[in-house]
């Protein structure tokens, strides 16, 4: 059956629970053992001090190492990565966090596609040197060969231990190639595989599965489409049984593991996560086709605009998005001030960042999201002070577009009268 089938019962058994429909939330720091006996198998599984029999699964020991609710929402979120095994977070950063400590260590090289969510930025770029991990960055754009290039010049090629990239880029649209990142990770591979993460947040588990392309990690804001009410901070990782076993580790130690409250609102928002994704990919096309033939519109940044003749970002789109996503970008003539006053006219749409949540928002990357982001850099990527983000939600699009006119005819009236 599809995932969507599946996102209000797999993996829980009313008979546990009272023959409650729903999983209640296990609300709870420990679980108390049958026997002695039983305490000591389940640390021995827990630890690795043994290795599981055939259809053990883990017993429950304690809420940091596991709990119902993130063992149901894990394994329903695998259903739609077609993944092995999932580890759930209390925050995406978390998440994404808890990876690169796992699989770097001091001396090893970085390679990250530029650019980042902001947050991922600060910690690889300011945090992870701290701990001798040596970062080098690649762009939009440059070939597989250029970039197999930046690594040896780097004179660390022998150190490459991960390659971390973010697709489509936020707030740009552009594209980053998944599979052609497996094969670099592949030409620096020896005895020790070098692996790939994807952060997949910006197309949620709907719209593109890095896995199938070659990735070995996909993480994820579960903040954004997979909680999708703007109401959890939540993050998860999907991968191979190996692989997420090495990151679960990690977490038990960090103790950055999500609630069962978290658990169990995210288990509530993956009921809806297809309904709700179809609506928002339904509307933003519906947004785009309005914005591309409106005369105070500049520029539009879309999966959906993209042609024939943009050349290898067109290819890359058709080879791993399954839709043009819901997330917009789109330039309004003018400067900062034309777009503070179209960002101020709004009235359906709120002014907030994050993204992929039921109601839609608007944003200005160059003094919000992306301020942190070096001028010079801000420039060559297009994040301009004329740029407007927009997440679209699951509004009437009639009434996103009507809300959007409204609020570009305020820009237009005030050029008027200044003119
Ligand atoms: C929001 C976001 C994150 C961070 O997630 P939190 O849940 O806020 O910690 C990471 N990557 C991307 C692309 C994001 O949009």
């Amino acid at each position: 059956m599809k995932p969507e089938s599946l996102m209000m019962s797999y993996g829980y058994k009313p008979e546990l629970s009272e023959g409650a429909i729903k999983s209640p939330i296990f609300q709870t720091s420990t679980f108390v053992f049958k026997s002695a006996e039983e305490g000591k198998a389940f640390f021995e599984v827990a630890y690795g001090h043994r290795q599981q029999d055939e259809g053990e699964e883990l017993g429950l020991i304690y809420s940091r190492i596991n709990n119902p609710d993130l063992e149901i929402l894990e394994n329903r979120l695998t259903l739609w990565d077609e993944a092995e095994e999932c580890a759930v977070f209390e925050s995406g950063m978390a998440a994404i966090t808890t990876v690169l400590l796992e699989f770097l260590k001091p001396g090893d090289l970085l390679l990250i596609s530029s650019p980042l969510y902001g947050g991922s930025d600060h910690f690889i770029k300011k945090i992870l040197p701290k701990f001798g991990i040596n970062v080098i960055e690649f762009r939009v754009g440059q070939t597989k060969n250029e970039i197999i290039n930046l690594i040896e010049n780097s004179g660390l090629a022998d150190r490459l231990a991960m390659i971390y990239i973010e697709t489509p880029a936020n707030p740009t649209n552009d594209l980053i190639d998944i599979s052609c990142s497996k094969e670099i990770a592949k030409h620096f591979s020896t005895d020790k595989e070098i692996y790939l993460a994807v952060d997949n947040t910006y197309m949620g588990p709907l719209w593109q599965h890095p896995l199938k392309h070659g990735a070995d990690l996909v993480l994820y804001s579960a903040t954004k489409y997979i909680g999708g009410h703007s109401d959890v901070i939540a993050g998860a990782c999907l991968g191979s049984k190996d692989l997420i076993k090495r990151v679960k580790g990690l977490r038990t130690f960090l103790g950055n593991m999500a609630s069962p409250n978290t658990g169990w609102l995210l288990m509530r928002s993956l009921e809806t996560l297809k309904a709700r994704m179809d609506i928002q990919a339904f509307n933003a096309n519906k947004v785009v086709e309005f914005l591309n033939n409106h005369p105070s519109v500049e520029k539009v940044y879309f999966l959906g605009n993209l042609k024939e003749k943009d050349g290898e970002q067109f290819n890359i789109k058709n080879k791993q998005c399954l839709t043009n996503g819901g997330m917009i970008s789109f330039d309004v003539k003018g400067t900062e001030k034309e777009a503070f006053q179209f960002l101020n006219a709004l009235k359906l749409i709120k002014l907030a960042v994050s993204l992929g949540s039921t109601e839609s928002l608007a944003e200005h990357p160059a003094t919000m999201t992306h301020v942190d982001v070096d001028k010079q850099l801000r420039q060559e990527l297009s994040i301009s002070e004329k740029m407007i983000r927009l997440s679209i939600g699951v509004e009437n699009y009639e009434d996103i577009i009507y809300d959007i006119k409204q609020a570009l005819e305020k820009i237009k009236k005030t050029e008027n009268a200044v003119l």
